[in-house]
């Protein structure tokens, strides 16, 4: 529309000026070389003007000829970039789906087409990760920490490589060099803890940790957890330097860091006891089985209500009795309250007392929802009073027999390599998971086909203890009992699950 107006108002303006001229014809005399020449105005400008739009011409023309090798080369390069720019995002998908030919094609492609970008150093070295050719994929990040643009790429890079060789000391390196270049990236934080912590480098690893927590590479529940497992290391550590105060002062900052931690609680209380703070160490057991009963915090209570000026093994059992009721009186209907009392009674001999908080804990597995069935440990108790009190051992063995097929009792779970232990550790023992320790109950192995063929049991060794775990990279130092094995006592079918694993597959059902 306004070109239109435009064009409009210059016809009009041309039209008027070409009447103008018209009505003023005037005249103009040009005396060159000897020669007189005589025109009208009008014609001297439209002469002028045509002049000046041939010079107009020529000059585009000219110009648009003499551009035309640099547009070409524009039109080249975009076409390569192009062309680049397809190869990468065709060796991406290559890279994704695992395609190693294919990702190594295009990216010497792209890398050919688009001299170095960033993205292409990481796809080559991807491609070159993928053909298993390790050494040029280390080259091509070495590449990209020597630029300012992909230095930090090729640091995760680089510390994905050492982790993989199994080199903590350059991963840990590769992880501060990344942190000190973005201290606010969540996987570096978090990269850093796990390294720290396989180091042994604690004080790090509580600072990485808070920064990861901060940042939400993990979560705060877990974190606190974390920090507390950190100060219960820290605590072990101290102890064993002879430092058991500040030992104990670790182990109180990690009980406040996990309110409710059963380890943090059982070590605090341990410290106490062997500073002699009797009282302290009750309260904190009380604290912590106030936020959740554990069978383990009872044990450790019993001994911290002896008086210590009982005489006999049956004082003191009758003592440790009375004590626990304080305990088993914060949460009175709790199974592990139950539990507890019975097997405290039963030291001290009170058969009718034990028999009825036994009764308690049949009813609470039967009945409570999700409570899995009573556990072995209820049913050793019960063939316990049966033996102690009438010493009825045809009875104690019924109840043996049921403890054999009853649910595996809770033990600390590794989530890591399935392995159990009967004591916590920040470190598992046997594949060195940190904080990967958890109170829960083994899975329970309740038959296993048998394989036709399969080797008599005892040419395996089957029952020597060394029973099977979940997996074959298996410590040589192997926990007390694994997270598969059953409780003692399990009927043999179930035993041999490395044998029968060295044969074939075992089948769980
Ligand atoms: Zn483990």
């Amino acid at each position: 529309m306004a070109r239109l107006i435009l064009f409009l108002v210059l016809a009009a303006g041309v039209a008027l000026a070409a009447g103008w001229f018209a009505s003023e014809p005037g005249s103009v005399t040009v005396n060159f070389r000897g020669e007189t020449y005589e025109t009208f105005v009008g014609v001297l400008v439209v002469i002028i003007a045509v002049i000046a739009m041939a010079a107009v011409l020529l000059y585009a023309v000219l110009s648009g000829l003499l551009s035309v090798p640099k547009r070409l080369r524009a039109w080249r390069e975009r076409r390569r970039a192009d062309r680049g720019l397809k190869a990468l995002a065709r060796g991406m998908v290559a890279v994704a789906a695992g395609d190693a030919r294919t990702a190594d094609r295009e990216a010497g492609r792209a890398d050919r087409l688009l001299d170095a970008a960033p993205l292409t150093l990481l796809l080559s070295a991807q491609a070159a990760q993928l053909q298993g050719d390790e050494q040029a994929a280390e080259k091509y990040f070495r590449e990209m920490l020597a630029r300012p643009d992909t230095e930090f790429l090729g640091l995760r890079g680089m510390l994905l490589q050492a982790g993989r060789a199994g080199d903590r000391a350059a991963a840990l390196a590769y992880a501060q060099r990344a942190a000190e270049l973005r201290p606010d990236s969540s996987w570096v934080q978090r990269s850093l803890f796990e390294l720290s912590v396989k180091a042994g480098l604690w004080t790090e690893a509580e600072e990485a940790l808070r920064r990861a927590v901060r940042r939400g590479a993990i979560d705060a529940e877990t974190g606190a957890r974390h920090r507390a497992a950190l100060l219960l290391q820290q605590s072990n550590d101290a102890e064993r330097r002879g430092y058991v105060d500040e030992a104990r002062n670790l182990a109180r900052k990690a009980a406040g860091a996990a309110p409710g931690s059963v380890p943090a609680a059982l070590r605090l209380a341990g410290l106490d006891r062997a500073t002699g703070r009797l009282r302290a160490a009750k309260r904190g057991i009380e604290r912590a089985w106030r936020s959740g009963p554990h069978p383990q915090l009872a044990a450790a209570y019993g001994p911290l209500t002896e008086t210590g000026k009982e005489e006999s093994d049956e004082a003191r059992a009758l003592a440790r009795a009375q004590g626990l009721r304080r305990l088993s009186d914060i949460h009175p209907l709790h199974p592990e309250s139950h539990l507890a009392m019975a097997e405290a009674s039963l030291d001290a001999k009170l058969w009718g007392e034990a028999r009825g908080y036994l009764a308690k804990a049949e009813r609470y597995f039967r009945e409570a929802e999700g409570a899995g069935g009573p556990p072995a440990r209820l049913y050793r108790l019960l063939a316990r009073v049966e033996e102690e009190e009438k010493g009825d051992a045809a009875q104690a063995a019924r109840w043996l027999a049921l403890a054999g097929e009853a649910a595996a009792d809770p033990r600390w779970l590794c989530s890591e390599c399935g392995h159990g232990f009967a004591t916590w550790h920040p470190c598992c023992p046997a594949c060195q998971g940190f904080d990967t320790l958890a109170w829960g109950r083994p899975e329970p192995l309740t038959r296993i086909a048998v394989i036709p063929g399969a080797l008599p049991l005892a040419a395996l060794g089957a029952g020597d203890g060394n029973r099977g775990g979940g997996r074959n990279d298996r410590p040589a130092e192997a926990p007390e009992r694994t997270a598969e094995a059953g409780p003692p006592g399990q009927p043999t079918e179930t035993q041999p699950v490395e044998g029968r694993r060295a044969e074939g597959q075992p089948v769980k059902e």
